[in-house]
């Protein structure tokens, strides 16, 4: 195993909860996007056209066949607005810091007259939680531009538009005009994590049962899985070798508070059979809930552990209703620690500027405070007619006067070099949004998810390989502002 102090920081574990592995009895994981990798600018690509033919075919002017993907333009974590056509970052304290109309940059008037002179409510928003989130989006974003720039093309609201999109998704989806591409070139729309199977393996030599829960169907999650799995050890030549029991077409979040009955599937012809009493293991299952998961195979809540990376169809509904432990896979860190990594010493630069500041802004309250008393004692001294200490007094606060506003031109300069530096390590991370986690130096609305649903997270299932299965992971959380 190699030594935690020598991995990379997108190779670690981070821990929101203490987390003891050695409670731990088995481990379920979602599928897509948590063991199997999509390769997300081919995939979104496809899931971008696909649906865009399903617009003109419903008579939307033909000319929306020239609307681009942009992988770039997006992230998760944004919230949006269907009523407005607008994307938003919003903070840890609900506050939008970056809103876009379309392409749009919406500047700071408008965006606070929107969104942050009363109070936000999130929930009147469409949160992007999923990588299939993000073409979706894309997609609106586009036609939202081109009803802009093309008024009365298009009559309808955006709300409206944004329903016919989710309507064309889900025909794209079940037509198979996205997956009958993505399984006839699955080399091409998923990347094969090398290391998957050794961490899957290390868990299991440990005892640990592994189950696999996903929302896809049969013959999706068995194409799918032998790609991914399929020839990745030669101790397990059949990818359901690693798992004790396989769920497909779970229906999450809804499975976590549930109450749907499993069925049997019959993988020879695809047809469902009831199930009754237990589970059998290598056998395949439909639907089903989390308590009688719980049931049917004597694991409790707190000793299973489930890894996902969808905020609220995997993490949120499994800690809030059944106890379950939970790791959130965080794809972006892969890269975008290595980018933090690199953007360090600009940061370091931040925080000096910072410092700077506070300690510019002490000296100029001391200042202040100077020129008030010795004001105050002038008026005195003028009532007492000692001319010579209201000169001196005078002579003074004049130097005083003029030093404080040299610090206070300091202070602006200092300000704005502070909010261009931020501004540039932001781009650096991300063109548009910024980091994941952050606005600016805050924590984002995505940030504050995380820290308060996931026990631990990270960048790849794989990175399990790296920690002993009965390691305990310890949460600094539980240390208070004043034990820093
Ligand atoms: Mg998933």
């Amino acid at each position: 195993m190699t030594k935690r102090n020598t991995l990379e920081k997108w190779q670690k574990i981070y821990v929101n909860r203490s987390l003891n592995m050695g409670n731990i009895r088995a481990i379920g994981f979602d599928m897509d996007h948590t063991l199997a990798i999509y390769n997300r600018e081919a995939f979104e690509a496809l899931a971008f056209r696909a649906t865009l033919q399903k617009f003109i075919a419903a008579g939307y002017p033909a000319e929306l066949e020239s609307l681009q993907f942009k992988p770039e333009f997006l992230m998760r974590g944004l919230l949006v607005d269907m009523d407005r056509g607008n994307i938003l970052k919003v903070d840890s304290h609900k506050y939008v810091k970056i809103a876009f109309h379309g392409h749009t940059r919406l500047d700071k008037e408008t965006r606070h007259k929107l969104y942050n002179s009363e109070s936000f409510k999130a929930y009147e928003f469409l949160s992007m939680d999923s990588f299939f989130a993000l073409s979706e989006v894309q997609l609106f974003a586009e036609i939202v531009d081109y009803m802009s720039t093309n008024p009365g093309k298009i009559q309808k609201s955006f709300r409206e538009v944004y329903a016919d999109l989710r309507q064309f998704i889900d025909k794209s989806h079940a037509d198979g005009s996205i997956k009958n591409e993505v399984l006839g070139n699955p080399e091409k729309f998923f990347i094969r994590d090398k290391h998957l199977a050794t961490a899957l393996i290390r868990t299991m030599d440990a005892g640990k049962h592994l189950f696999l829960l996903t929302n896809s169907n049969w013959t999706y999650t068995d194409a799918v899985m032998k790609f991914v799995l399929g020839e990745a050890s030669s101790d397990f030549p059949d990818w359901r070798q690693y798992f004790r029991y396989v769920i497909v077409g779970s229906g999450k979040p809804g499975f976590f508070t549930g109450t749907q009955p499993f069925y049997e599937v019959v993988t020879q012809s695809n047809l469902l059979t009831a199930s009754n009493g237990e589970l059998q293991p290598g056998k395949v299952y439909q639907g089903g809930n989390a308590q009688l998961l719980q049931n049917l195979t004597g694991f409790r809540g707190d000793e299973i552990l489930y890894v996902g990376d969808h905020i609220y169809g995997d993490i949120i509904r499994s800690k809030g209703s059944v106890n379950w432990r939970t790791v959130l896979v965080v794809e972006e860190l892969e890269k975008e620690l290595l980018k933090i990594e690199e953007l360090r010493p600009a940061l370091q630069q931040i925080y000096a500027k910072i410092s700077a500041r506070e300690i510019c802004d002490e000296e100029l309250q001391i200042l202040r405070s100077k020129i008030a008393s010795n004001a105050r004692q002038a008026k005195i001294a003028t009532d007492r007619g000692d001319n010579h200490r209201v000169r001196h007094l005078l002579t003074e606060n004049e130097k005083n006067l003029k030093n404080a506003h040299e610090k206070q031109a300091f202070l602006s300069e200092n300000d704005e070099q502070i909010k261009q530096a931020i501004a540039e390590r932001e781009a650096n991370i991300h063109p548009v949004w910024g980091g994941l986690m952050k606005v600016g130096l805050e924590r984002s609305r995505f940030a504050n998810q995380v820290e308060s649903y996931a026990c631990v997270y990270t960048s790849r299932a794989s990175n399990l390989r790296f920690y002993s299965p009965f390691k305990r992971f310890t949460s600094s959380h539980d240390i208070l502002p004043h034990e820093v």
